[in-house]
């Protein structure tokens, strides 16, 4: 009894729930966080090795950043248990015997995560009617193809860079991961004047102190290349994009890359997290003593999630573009301001920020 209830505090999880198919093999939890901003938005994850603990953790990080975001969405988050490679047709049953597990969670609006991808959500939104991250036949935006979160990452900078007096033309970037989120965050600061210093992926580090291109490293990748495969730039190994002397330092690719034991290797004024909890505490903590700006994840990188709220409500793209880039900028000035006022870690100020959203809907809730 106790232990099921370990993770409860004043903001949740409302439900964790456990779901058994032996006939399909299916095992999955979804953790249904707090929902008193509306119902909770999360990824469904499938891997063979996500605990019930991570699940809630992630579930509880959902909701932070829906409520920093200002959206009508709570927290939530799912797993299933499995290999995210098995054949389509064998995924397609999962996928669909875990919706119509969930069908009366109505509470809990899936999108894709890792080992999941929008026609999964297909499935699920043919089970359940709902489903965000969807292909666009079904009214999906392609949040990674339009890199909403790098939009959302760019105009976080834009932003920041007014705190510590960095102006953005002629600021050098390095990127660690240049996927999803560190292409288009690389590309929308090349647009304001940024320029490229380096760049990493799992194939090592490119370099160029007097800048990349930015257009052709992403046409490399989309052709199935790595970085190493550029003809210009310097090679070095991947965790050689530690030590790259720039302005601005954006992770994304991995958690926990910046730690105790290499944050002094950082060379860099501002580091907005794209990846999800980069740092480590001890770290975030040494780049605050030393005076690195660094924008916490859920603040920096929420252009996904927005976009994904705005497609639920039928919205456009244009539509998802123009709140990411008012809702980040208002989010980030907010919480640096309060940062720097109350002398606190940016993500101190960041939490407390979204803990005040989520205890004012609470308030409005009938058994709060
Ligand atoms: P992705 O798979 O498209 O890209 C990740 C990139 O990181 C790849 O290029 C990969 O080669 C590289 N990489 C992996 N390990 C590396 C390492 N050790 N060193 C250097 N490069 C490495 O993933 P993504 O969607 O861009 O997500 C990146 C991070 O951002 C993840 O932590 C994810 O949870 C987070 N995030 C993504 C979104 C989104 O909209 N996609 C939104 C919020 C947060």
């Amino acid at each position: 009894m106790d232990d099921m209830f370990r993770f409860a505090d004043e903001f949740g999880p409302t439900r964790i729930i456990h779901i058994y198919r032996p006939s399909l093999a299916l095992k999955a939890i979804v953790v249904v966080d707090n929902t008193a901003c509306g119902a909770a938005i999360g990824g469904v994850r499938m891997a063979p090795d996500v605990s019930v603990a991570e699940c809630f953790r992630l579930a509880r990080a959902m909701t932070w950043k829906n409520a920093a975001a200002g959206l009508p969405h709570g927290g939530g988050k799912s797993v299933i248990f499995g290999n995210p490679r098995i054949a389509a047709a064998a995924k397609e049953q999962l996928i669909r015997g875990f919706a119509a597990a969930i069908h009366d969670v109505s509470d809990y609006i899936p999108g894709p995560d890792m080992g999941t991808n929008e026609q999964c959500m297909a499935w699920v939104r043919d089970e359940t009617g709902r489903a965000v991250g969807l292909p666009g036949v079904l009214g999906g935006i392609p949040l990674d193809e339009i890199g909403a979160t790098g939009f959302g990452l760019a105009a976080c900078v834009d932003v920041a860079r007014e705190f510590i007096g960095l102006d953005l033309k002629g600021a050098r970037i390095a990127v660690q991961g240049f996927g999803a989120v560190g292409k288009h965050a690389a590309r929308f600061l090349a647009e304001k004047g940024a320029v490229l210093v380096a760049a990493s992926d799992t194939s090592g580090t490119l370099a160029d102190a007097s800048g990349l291109d930015v257009g052709s490293l992403i046409a490399l990748k989309q052709a199935g290349q790595s970085l190493r495969d550029h003809d210009k730039g310097v090679k070095l190994a991947a965790d050689a994009i530690l030590d790259i002397d720039c302005d601005i330092w954006i992770p994304a690719a991995r958690p926990d890359v910046v730690r105790a034991d290499n944050v002094s290797r950082l060379r860099t004024r501002l580091l907005p997290q794209g990846a999800n909890i980069p740092c480590t505490p001890e770290a975030e903590q040494a780049l605050h003593a030393r005076g690195v700006l660094v924008v916490p994840d859920f603040i920096a990188n929420a252009g996904g999630v927005i976009c994904a709220a705005i497609e639920y409500r039928g919205g456009t793209q244009r539509d998802a573009l123009d709140y990411i880039d008012e809702r980040v900028r208002a989010n980030t000035r907010a919480v640096l301001q309060e940062s720097r006022r109350d002398k606190t870690l940016p993500r101190a100020a960041a939490l407390a920020l979204a803990e005040r959203r989520v205890r004012r809907a609470m308030q409005m809730r009938r058994w709060r």
